[in-house]
């Protein structure tokens, strides 16, 4: 079901918004050589606790998880991509590491992922991410009112041919409201001037990820973490954002 939200809504959305920035950025800035995965998991929940917000992924357990998550953030190192599942890991220098992060704030949901390399990074992988970063950026521009869902993911997926990657469609960007996935569901290719048109008020994630060497996926044995079928590296990017009619809005756009 498709529905939009009134300017004010979108305000408060921009509140979870600003939140879900803000965990992201304290993660992103804690994550480091030495540091192990349960401890950056233990910092968001803390900023969970202390905002009074919700977690959306601890109790979540959709058909595709093995079971309830039950940690606050998804951390996918290296060839893990989505979904990762925090564990005692330590980061080790030149790790590529994806921080995907949602809450709910007031009642409202935002959803945001980056990618970082911890320590010496190799170029190929900033390249990987700098390319997933493109195609969010060519991704969001494509949402304005009047043009379609077709339009975003094409712009993605032009990102994505021109770096020569090749692009998974199960999983992509998705309506975001009182929960955090709803319709429209945004593959990260497509045909331009396909599907919904973009209305105002329309609010949702463009998750651009993808991997060095291929389209598809296996899922380790805790039912959750995605990982790359051939061992390459995987990065993924997402803002949440509202279709207004002065453009598109990022609702979990970062100070740094
Ligand atoms: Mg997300």
């Amino acid at each position: 079901m498709i529905e939009l939200r009134t300017p004010a809504e979108i305000d408060q959305m921009a509140v979870a918004g600003a939140f879900v920035a803000q965990v992201l950025e304290a993660t992103r800035d804690a994550a480091a050589v030495g540091v192990n995965l349960l401890d950056l998991d233990a910092l968001a929940h803390d900023l969970i606790r202390t905002k009074g917000a919700e977690s959306c992924y601890i109790d979540y357990h959709p058909s595709f998880g093995g079971s309830p998550f039950g940690k606050v953030i998804c951390l996918s190192v290296n060839d893990a991509v989505l979904h990762g599942l925090p564990h005692s890991y330590v980061l080790k220098d030149g790790d590529l590491l994806s921080l995907d992060f949602a809450a709910s704030v007031g009642g409202w949901v935002a959803d945001s992922a980056l990618s970082i390399v911890v320590g010496t990074p190799r170029d190929v992988d900033l390249a990987l991410i700098a390319t997933a970063e493109a195609a969010l950026t060519a991704g969001i521009a494509a949402a304005t009112v009047g043009n379609k869902v077709g339009d975003i993911s094409a712009a993605i997926g032009d990102v994505a041919h021109s770096a020569r990657l090749k692009v998974n469609l199960d999983f992509g960007g998705h309506g975001v409201g009182r929960i955090m996935h709803g319709d429209p569901h945004i593959p990260n290719d497509g045909r331009a001037g396909r599907g919904l048109v973009l209305r105002p008020g329309l609010v949702f994630a463009v998750e651009p990820w993808f991997m060095l060497g291929t389209d598809k996926i296996s899922t380790d044995a805790d039912g959750w973490t995605l990982r790359s079928k051939d061992g390459s590296r995987g990065a993924h990017v997402e803002h949440t954002i509202a279709v207004t009619d002065a453009g598109p809005r990022v609702l979990t756009a970062r100070s740094s």
